[in-house]
């Protein structure tokens, strides 16, 4: 095919893909993250009175972690007591404010709502990078699923959220790296020393390609870091230079 009727197919489908999108919205009007009633203006991602409603982890945060922490303290008690494996992480709301949209879009299907999440995140983590508290990825990864988490789900909702992200940053988002060999969640019966060693050895990383490279892991909730910790400690033996995240969600210390 010759270079400019390739570009020619290639807008083509670029332009089906934009008017099935439209149609898609038409049909199925896109929901509000906030209020969960289908967006006015037609083609905006929150109604403009809604914006203002989550809490955004802006202010003062813990160093390490980004979790919201009082004026007077650094660190969160956690980064305080744990010694983490990832060198920095950020979210982009309190995850009080959010715990509804979030039940939603993880257990109701509400898809939709990642291109909001999406573009707010990346303003989150491009505030830390412009203040210099944040390394720039090569990749972007999202926290896996297992398999059989996924299938009955139907969706990851971390990797929607790492593919929203990376097109906004033009980084490469990788979800041939980093799998899950196992579903922790059904572990939680066990104490906690057997599900920390279970989930140390959840995560397998396939091929050399984080070889020296700068990661970030996106997940959509950050609690105590131990998922994190786990992934990054997979990566960094494959050889990653450092591990960073970006959630959606992050609590709040008072
Ligand atoms: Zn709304
Ligand atoms: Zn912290």
């Amino acid at each position: 095919m010759s270079y400019a009727l390739k570009k020619m197919t290639s807008r083509a489908r670029a332009g089906l893909k934009e008017a099935g999108r439209l149609g898609l919205d038409l049909l199925y009007p896109r929901r509000c993250p906030m209020c969960d009633r289908p967006v006015r203006p037609f083609g905006a991602l929150i109604c403009p009175e809604c914006a203002g409603l989550p809490v955004r982890a802006l202010g003062n945060t813990c160093l390490q972690c980004g979790t919201i922490v009082p004026w007077d303290r650094a660190y969160c008690s956690g980064c305080q007591t744990n010694r983490h494996l990832f060198v920095r992480g950020c979210a982009a709301f309190s995850y009080r404010s959010m715990s509804r949209s979030l039940y939603r879009y993880k257990y109701r299907g509400r898809q939709e709502y990642a291109s909001w999440y999406g573009l707010e995140m990346t303003g989150a983590l491009k505030e830390r990078v412009r203040r210099g508290r944040f390394p720039k990825p090569d990749y972007i990864l999202p926290v896996p699923l297992s398999r059989e988490r996924e299938r009955k789900r139907g969706y990851n909702q971390a990797a929607l959220l790492a593919r929203e992200v990376a097109k906004r940053l033009r980084i490469p988002c990788r979800e041939d790296i980093l799998f899950r060999t196992r579903d922790t969640a059904v572990l939680k019966t066990r104490d906690f020393w057997e599900r920390q060693e279970n989930l140390k050895r959840a995560f397998l990383v396939y091929g050399n390609d984080v070889k020296l490279k700068s990661i970030m892991l996106i997940d959509d909730i950050y609690t105590t870091g131990a998922t994190m910790d786990a992934c990054a400690q997979a990566l960094l033996a494959a050889g990653a230079e450092n591990v960073t995240f970006l959630t959606l969600a992050i609590g709040e210390e008072t």
